[in-house]
């Protein structure tokens, strides 16, 4: 089954009497672990795609399926379920709660979604461990550095072990060594715990090492190479 399905999405915005079709048909099949660079200029709609494939806004017409289930009869509500739960995003600027340590960061979306305080420390512990940050599981973002602070960004976003991961430029903040090693956290999760994940990235070494790539071409998704 497939953990992301995009069907034909459609998404205008308008500006003054002008109208933009961002998505125009844009469909995308994403199964366990498999991982997709999306790579376009500026402007091409990269964000509106996330957003729409994360359930933050909805489409004009078409259909977004999380886990083989279609959301777009969803109310508000279910679709925030749905998204607290099998969805994870990461951004280029981390967005962690600058009062708050590590650990927090990654056990609060967890508590949120219901699991307690304990189930949750623990799943925080092991996975900023399995990312190289035990030993940083205490200090606040403002004490680590941007590639820490980036894979903690990350271990908050699978916390909840979401079926989807969207990350948009999740290292355009970094330099080359440390967007090396941010992406590589990235791919190990996808690989070992079958996370499907679609990255918008500039960067096409990194977008070399995901299974596929796509582009959006007249708001549609069109396969490279
Ligand atoms: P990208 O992430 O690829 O840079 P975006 O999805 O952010 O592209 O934006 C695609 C286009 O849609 C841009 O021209 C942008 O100005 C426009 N756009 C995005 N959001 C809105 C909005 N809420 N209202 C009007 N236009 C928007
Ligand atoms: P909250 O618990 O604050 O209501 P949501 O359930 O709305 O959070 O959001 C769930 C996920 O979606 C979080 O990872 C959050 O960062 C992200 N998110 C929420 N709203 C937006 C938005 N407008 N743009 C981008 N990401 C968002």
């Amino acid at each position: 089954r497939a953990a992301l399905q995009l069907i034909d999405l459609c998404r205008h915005y308008r500006e003054g009497d002008a109208r933009l079709d961002i998505l125009a048909g844009a469909s995308l099949t994403l199964y366990p672990g498999e991982t997709v660079a999306l790579i376009a200029p500026s402007g091409a709609g990269k964000s509106t795609l996330l957003h729409v494939a994360g359930l933050l806004e909805r489409p004009d017409a078409g259909e977004v399926l999380i886990d083989g289930q279609p959301t777009s009869r969803m109310n508000d509500d279910l679709r925030t379920r749905l998204r607290r739960n099998s969805i994870g995003f990461v951004y280029q600027f981390h967005h962690l709660l600058p009062e708050f340590s590590a650990l927090e960061n990654v056990v609060l979306p967890q508590t949120i979604a219901g699991y307690s305080r304990k189930e949750a420390a623990a799943r925080a512990h092991e996975l900023l461990s399995y990312l190289g940050l035990g030993a940083r599981c205490s200090h606040r973002p403002g004490e680590l550095s941007g590639g820490e602070q980036q894979r903690v960004a990350i271990a908050r976003a699978v916390a909840n072990a979401p079926a989807v991961l969207l990350a948009d430029e999740p290292t355009g903040n970094l330099d080359p060594r440390t967007a090396d090693h941010v992406f590589a956290t990235l791919l190990a999760l996808a690989h070992g715990s079958g996370l499907a994940a679609v990255v918008a990235t500039h960067n096409l070494e990194l977008a070399a090492q995901l299974n596929r790539r796509v582009t959006l071409r007249d708001g549609q998704l069109i396969e490279l190479d």
